[in-house]
């Protein structure tokens, strides 16, 4: 399918890792016929879809070295905590959670504490565990993933922490096993890193450039998704429109919708997350006639003052913007939109601030993430002087959430009485005599219905309508 400019990572080292995995699980079966008793894993995920993909497949390669899951941390022999950086007080919140494993650590001492994951990509937060937290066993980041059963073999002899971080980008890694935790929908990968530094994001920092997959290694892995009965699929990457730009090959990501569109058994198609500047003509045009591509779209647009925009090295203004959304909207009825958008951005004025209300007003958005300005150390805006007060920043913040609760409520509203497909995922959780999935928009909604529907797509008249879900009864 052509030439790839990245180097892929050379067999031997796949090879190797199952070697391990082959090696640890023959161990752990020897163990179980001694004393009677699985080993188990306990894994804590923080942060975005990505983090819970690596864990997806942390516990897959965990599952082939013969470890059990469980959701009883006190029983584990393996504890995985998968960090984020890109939230506040997310080092805090490591910090606590490691401490707590201490105590379990003195019960326990076979007990194996490794941390993962983006966080684990700053030099300062590794810094920090190797001093103050000296019962975590193995520290590793997010570009050697695949290398943990070798690190895991290798932690059980060691004295103290051991750390691999390698700034090995380029590399990509097909074939780890994975562990998927639904059997209807998935999250596919198709490109890793982010090559666009907005000055607030610490993601292109620990995620490293760009990277995109090969199409026919992600239209292999969906096609086996299919195979096993999935039927939604979710493509995944930090800024997914620039999928293929890294790649030799005469395909975008319109080009790589439709050949997931074609994969027979496959009925929904998401994606996320979208760049504003990079959202193309032809890829609304390639949403609107890809059936199986759902109506939705999150294109966050962060703030609504081209200043603000410009000093967030965003490279779209608030124009272009409204601009694409007026597209989306037109080739897309009924599409529900949702955004991100941050609050209190270094030297946001009230007349800053008024624009991206302006904005929430324009769009309506069904749903926005609304985030509080915080400094993430190591990007320019953590050393930009303009820093606006908490008190301001929690003040505008509420005003936003109020407006933005109030126009998603509205549209909800727009489905009361109406008939929407729904991908049943299971009992609802509030009451389990009522079925729940989401629409083909992304909405939850929760109806009564019989038979064996788990997994199907059924039709369901909307009868209530809530600001965060829908109620409603099977056709
Ligand atoms: S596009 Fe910007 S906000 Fe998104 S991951 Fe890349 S640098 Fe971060």
């Amino acid at each position: 399918m052509g030439e790839r400019k990245e180097v892929k990572i050379d067999k031997t080292e796949l090879t190797r890792q199952k070697e391990i995995m082959l090696r640890l699980k023959e161990n752990n079966n020897m163990e179980y016929q001694k004393n009677g008793k699985h080993k188990r894993y306990f894994v804590i995920t923080f942060g975005c879809q990505q983090n819970v993909s690596d864990s997806e497949k942390l516990m897959g390669m965990l599952d082939e070295m013969g470890y059990q899951k469980t959701e009883n941390r006190e029983e584990a022999d393996v504890v995985i905590i998968n960090t984020c950086c890109v939230r506040e007080n997310a080092e805090l919140k490591l910090y606590g959670n490691i401490g707590a494993f201490k105590q379990l650590k003195i019960d326990n001492p076979n007990m194996l504490l490794c941390i993962c994951g983006c966080m684990m990509e700053q030099e300062h937060a590794v810094a920090t565990i190797k001093k103050k937290y000296r019962h975590v066993d193995l520290v590793f980041g997010t570009h050697n993933l695949y290398r943990f059963p070798e690190l895991l073999e290798r932690s059980m002899n060691e004295m103290y922490t051991l750390i691999d971080i390698m700034n090995t980008e380029g590399i990509i890694v097909e074939d780890i096993p994975v562990r998927r935790e639904d059997k209807f929908k998935a999250w596919v990968t198709i490109m890793y890193g982010c090559n666009n530094f907005c000055s607030y994001c610490i993601v292109p920092h620990v995620r490293g450039r760009e990277r995109s997959r090969l199409p026919e290694d992600i239209v292999t892995e969906i096609k086996q998704l299919a195979a096993d009965g999935c039927k939604e699929i979710t493509l995944l990457g930090q800024n997914v429109n620039s999928y293929g730009k890294d790649l030799k090959l005469e395909l975008d990501f319109a080009d790589l919708l439709k050949m997931v569109n074609d994969i027979e058994g496959i009925e929904r198609i998401r994606f996320m997350t979208s760049h504003p500047k990079d959202i193309s003509d032809k890829l609304i045009q390639t949403m609107s006639a890809c059936k199986k591509v759902c109506e939705q779209l999150h294109l966050p647009f962060q703030a609504g003052s081209n200043r603000v925009l410009k000093a967030m090295n965003r490279k779209y203004t608030k124009e272009d913007y409204l601009e694409k959304i007026e597209k989306a909207k037109k080739a897309l009825p009924g599409v529900a939109l949702s955004t991100d958008v941050i609050v209190g951005f270094p030297g946001e004025t009230d007349e800053d601030f008024e624009e991206t209300l302006e904005v929430i007003k324009k769009v309506e958005f069904d749903q926005a993430f609304m985030f509080i300005y915080s400094k993430r150390t190591g990007t320019p805006a953590a050393e930009m002087e303009n820093q606006i007060s908490e008190d301001q920043k929690h003040k505008n913040f509420e005003k936003l959430m109020k407006l933005q609760n109030a126009i998603g409520k509205k549209a909800n509203d727009h489905y009361l009485n109406k008939t929407v497909e729904v991908l049943v995922e299971g009992p609802s959780k509030n009451d389990a005599t009522k079925f729940t999935g989401r629409s083909r928009t992304g909405k939850v909604v929760n109806f009564s219905g019989k038979g064996d529907i788990i997994g199907q797509l059924v039709n369901v008249k909307i009868t209530e309508v809530f600001s965060w879900f829908l109620n409603g009864e099977m056709e």
